[in-house]
């Protein structure tokens, strides 16, 4: 089964890549694809943008049948706590409809030629006007997730990486296992009890699934009725499983004062943070070059003592840079390390942004190059953490 994961353009590129990369550390017969570059933002407002009836002949549509899942009467259960979501997240960003959504997912497909069976499931900062977390739509073929406001529930402790990733393997057993929303929305659990088709109207219930990461017998029973693919399914439970030790390991971290071990990995040295989702660091090639320096260096270096390690430095620097010549690879870190000129104080604050991004503030400082003034500046982590894989 084919996946095939679109971005909206406000969905940072590296926030879609690492859901895909967490994603993909989970084989199994799903595969989650990359998408097309795909300007769907244009799209929406084009002229051959196809039309609602052709869309409904699309869908194949049988309402008669089908009860739409609008008027899915959870939805409108509770519009106390609606409201009060609504000020807890004022929705600033651009609307659209769920039929939108769907729309641009169609788009994607007749563009790209992808097969019928395949999924496409949008990536959206955009909300939808029926505030949902994500959908499907009345074919089960195409998904839209919202991936925006993740940071009003995790602080900045958590990456918003998780939930939407949590959320795509969700909908696609979703679809694995109900023939059509009416039956999804029959289905669901209307009372949360940390099932992963628990219907959740706030994040705080996503937070709650992710935790549990589970699936209640009676859901078990309705995969069994539905033979589920087993393989598709284990992939989807080692998937949650990994994402809650993923949140778990975080939010024990830094109280257990452990932080995550570290992987250097392959000829270009690619930084991985193993126990958060194998998290990769991505460091442009000067701070790669002081971050590694730095790990190879234990008991610390001074700033101004930096250019007695010059070779070693350069050694590193070329392996990376992409300068064409060997006089430029050495201008550049001369630049770096001549004491006066502040460069290498730039490359240790974005080393810092980048570790904070990726590991959260509260262990991030277990990785950067830390020192005072006149001093020796030293990577903290204890080295035992710390493995180089070479091929
Ligand atoms: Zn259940």
């Amino acid at each position: 089964m084919n996946v095939h994961l679109i971005r909206s353009s406000e969905l940072s590129l590296e926030t879609y890549t690492n859901v895909w990369n967490l994603l993909n550390k989970f084989q199994g017969p799903i595969n989650f694809n990359e998408s097309e570059d795909f300007e769907w933002d244009n799209f929406l407002y084009e002229q051959d943008w196809i039309s609602e009836e052709q869309f409904k002949e699309v869908q194949k549509v049988d309402f008669r049948q089908e009860k739409d899942i609008n008027s899915y009467s959870l939805y409108e259960e509770s519009p106390s706590e609606r409201n009060y979501s609504e000020k807890t997240f004022p929705f600033k960003e651009p609307q659209l409809t769920w039929e939108d959504l769907f729309l641009i997912c169609e788009k994607y497909r007749r563009k790209y030629t992808v097969p019928e069976n395949d999924l496409v499931f949008l990536l959206t900062d955009v909300s939808n006007d029926k505030n949902w977390f994500g959908s499907v739509d009345q074919k089960m073929r195409n998904v839209f997730i919202q991936t925006s406001n993740w940071s009003s529930f995790f602080g900045s402790e958590i990456d918003s990486r998780f939930p939407i990733a949590y959320e795509v393997v969700v909908w696609t057993l979703r679809i694995m296992m109900y023939r059509n929303r009416y039956e999804l929305s029959q289905q669901l659990h209307a009372q949360p009890k940390g099932c992963m088709m628990d219907f959740c109207e706030h994040k705080s219930q996503i937070v709650l699934k992710m935790r549990t990461a589970d699936i209640c017998g009676d859901c078990l029973d309705y995969i069994q009725k539905r033979d589920v693919n087993r393989t598709a399914l284990n992939q989807i439970l080692e998937t949650m499983d990994g994402i809650r030790s993923n949140i778990l390991f975080r939010e024990r971290s830094s109280v257990l004062n452990r932080p995550s071990r570290l992987e250097i990995r392959g000829y270009m040295k690619r930084i991985f943070l193993v126990d958060l989702g194998d998290l990769e660091v991505r460091l442009n090639p000067k701070e790669k070059t002081l971050f590694l320096f730095f790990l190879n260096h234990l008991e610390g270096v001074r700033i101004v003592d930096l250019m007695d390690h010059k070779a070693e430095i350069l050694e590193l620097y070329k392996r990376f840079s992409r300068a064409s010549t060997p006089s430029l690879i050495e201008d550049a870190v001369d630049l770096m390390l001549q004491p006066t000129d502040g460069n290498i104080n730039q490359v240790l604050t974005r080393i810092r942004s980048k570790f904070k991004q990726t590991a959260g503030d509260s262990i991030a400082g277990y990785y950067t190059i830390e020192g005072a003034r006149n001093e020796v500046y030293k990577i903290s982590l204890n080295r035992e953490l710390v493995k180089v894989i070479e091929n």
